[in-house]
Formats: C-alpha cells, structure tokens, sequence
C-alpha cells in the first residue's frame, strides 16, 4: 500500500470501498495523476469520523476529493489518504412551505449534473448559470464555482462539516467567507452537506436556460476534452484567458499538455500528460503574461500530492 502503513485494520472502522495504489489519473478530468496510497469512499458520517480519528492518531496525512474537475495531482500521487463521499449522494427538499421557495438537501457527492436534473424536473430555479460546471456539489461550494454572474454561494443557506475531530457542524452562508472561486471552507473539514434555497418556476422554463447557458459554454470552451477548467484565476477588472491570448500564448505546449485554441485559459491534455509538463505549461505561460501586461496570474486549479 504505497508508503502508507496502518497498524489497524481499516475494515473494522468502517463500510465502503477502500482501494490501494490508485491511480488519480482515473479520478481527475485532466486525467492526470500517480497512485494514491489509500483512496477511501466512506458510505456514512461514523465511517468517515472513524477515519479521522484513525489517522490523526496513526499521523497519516489526508486529503478531499471531489469530481477532481478542478485539481492537478503530481505524478508522485498522494501520500496518505484520499476520501470521497461519493457515496453521499441524496438530493431532498426539506422546506417546501411556500409558494415562492424550496430548501433542498443536498449531499456533498451529489453530482453538479444531477443538481440540474432535479432542479429541472421540479421546476427550481437558481443554480441556471451554473448548468455545464463539472465536477461534485462539496467541491462547488470549497471552490465557490461560477459562472455567467452566478456562484453556487448565491443559493447556499447553510453548509454541513465534519472538523478532524469528527464533530459535526453547520455553517450559515455567510460565516464561510465566500469570494471568487474561494470560501472558508479549508482543508481542516470535509463538507457533508447544502441546504440550497431555490425559486419555483415552470419546469421548462428553468430546462430551456440551463440549455441556452451550456450551449453558450460549449461555444466558448473546450468543455469535452480534459482539461481542469480554468487554469488561473481572474485578475480584477480583467480575464486571464484574455491576458494568456495576448501574451501569443495559444496553442502553446509542454509535452502532451497544450493551451487550448479555443480558450487560452484552459490547458488540454492530450494523452499521456504528466503534471510536470502543466506545471512547466503554468510557468511559462504566467512568464509570459507577466512580460506582456505587467500581470501575475493566481492559479485557480489546485495542486495536490507529492512534489517531485
Ligand atoms: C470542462 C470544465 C469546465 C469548468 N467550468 C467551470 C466554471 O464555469 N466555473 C467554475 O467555477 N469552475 C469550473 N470548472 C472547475 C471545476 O469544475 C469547479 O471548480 C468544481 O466546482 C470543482 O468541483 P469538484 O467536485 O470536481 O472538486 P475537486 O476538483 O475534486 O476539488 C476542488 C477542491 O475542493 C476540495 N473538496 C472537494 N470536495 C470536498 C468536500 N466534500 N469537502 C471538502 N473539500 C472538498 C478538494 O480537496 C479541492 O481542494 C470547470 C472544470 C472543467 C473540467
């Protein structure tokens, strides 16, 4: 099992699958990623407590996945353990008292896809802007995801988290420190949970602008090829795919990984790509941007595992 040794046997402590040495290139959308020693997919909050305790006293490092739409995992993979709650998969509304408004539940495994599904078939409306965005609903809310003027903090009343300790809490919206493509949702808790309130409306209506919102993405992003989404963040007042075009940066490769012609933001792997050439990719395009506009880009895609 990698270099990750237990002196317990895991299974007593917990239900779910528990895979060794697996490889994070199969869990990530760029589709890169080395062997992770211990990948854990928790089915309820005691196993997931379990765990913690567990390696907090066995000092065993870990760390979150989501849909891995919007991370970069080293080609030495991840040390310690990495859990999914893709097993916390329920969608529920809980308050449907009034006319105007629904609270749904939502678990943090809960696909973005399947949000907008539900959300289309009750007829919610809310989350419209957000249809096309990949990945989990827990991932959503630590990476506060947007897009077309809407972020997922928008219809999020409260958050539910286990801390380390295996202390349940939960948090209002706005005790969580929301900003662009960040929240306070850190690497201390796991998000279980969202209660999102949306507003009724017609099931059609809500399905015909989640189509015109992806097929406006779809114009204007390689959506279908693997890629993490955007690379780096936006400067204020300006677009980091604007600035990386301008910087002659189109097309531009590292190995198997290219700047997308489509939007300079995005970096496409085209089979076979190791992190070590994003990585040389990220570099030199910031180098770039920075000789052509002054600007030093933020990277929006996060970097997990071990360096090389
Ligand atoms: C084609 C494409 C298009 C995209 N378009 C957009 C877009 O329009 N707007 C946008 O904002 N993003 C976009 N993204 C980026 C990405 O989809 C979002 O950031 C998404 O919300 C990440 O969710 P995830 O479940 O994949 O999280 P992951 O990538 O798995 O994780 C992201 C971060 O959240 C943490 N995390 C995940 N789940 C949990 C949890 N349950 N508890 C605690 N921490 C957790 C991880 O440790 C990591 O730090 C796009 C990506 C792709 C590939």
């Amino acid at each position: 099992m990698g270099r990750t040794k237990l002196s317990f046997n895991i299974e007593d402590l917990f239900s779910g699958e528990i895979r060794q040495d697996e490889p994070m290139s199969g869990h990530t959308s760029l589709r890169i990623g080395g062997p992770a020693d211990l990948m854990l997919f928790p089915e309820d909050p005691v196993s997931l407590k379990n765990l913690f305790i567990a390696a907090r006293r066995e000092d065993i490092p870990v760390c979150f996945l989501g849909g891995g739409t919007n991370m970069l995992v080293t080609d030495r993979g991840i040390r310690g353990m990495v859990i999914s709650l893709r097993a916390f998969g329920n969608i529920d509304i809980t308050r449907d008292s009034d006319s105007e408004k629904a609270v749904l539940y939502i678990g943090a495994g809960v696909l973005m896809a399947q949000l907008h599904g539900f959300a289309k078939k009750n007829g919610l409306s809310g989350i419209e802007g957000l249809a096309g965005i990949p990945g989990t609903v827990g991932g959503a809310a630590v990476m506060n995801a947007g897009s077309f003027g809407t972020e997922i903090k928008d219809v999020i009343e409260s958050v539910g988290v286990m801390d380390m300790d295996g202390d349940i809490k939960r948090y209002k919206a706005d005790e969580l420190d929301f900003g662009y493509r960040s929240s306070g949702l850190q690497k201390d808790v796991i998000v279980l949970d969202l209660r999102v309130v949306l507003q009724k409306d017609e099931p059609d209506r809500v399905g015909g602008r989640m189509r015109e919102f992806i097929a406006r993405k779809r114009a204007s992003q390689p959506i279908g090829e693997a890629s993490c989404g955007c690379v780096f963040k936006n400067p204020h007042g300006d677009a980091a795919g604007r600035l990386i075009e301008a910087a002659g940066c189109k097309g531009m490769k590292s190995g198997n990984i290219e700047v997308s012609n489509l939007h300079a933001n995005y970096f496409i792997n085209r089979g076979g790509g190791q992190c070590s050439e994003f990585v040389e990719l990220m570099n030199a395009v910031s180098l770039k941007v920075k000789e052509n506009s002054g600007i030093e880009l933020e990277p929006e895609v996060r970097i997990l595992g071990e360096a090389a």
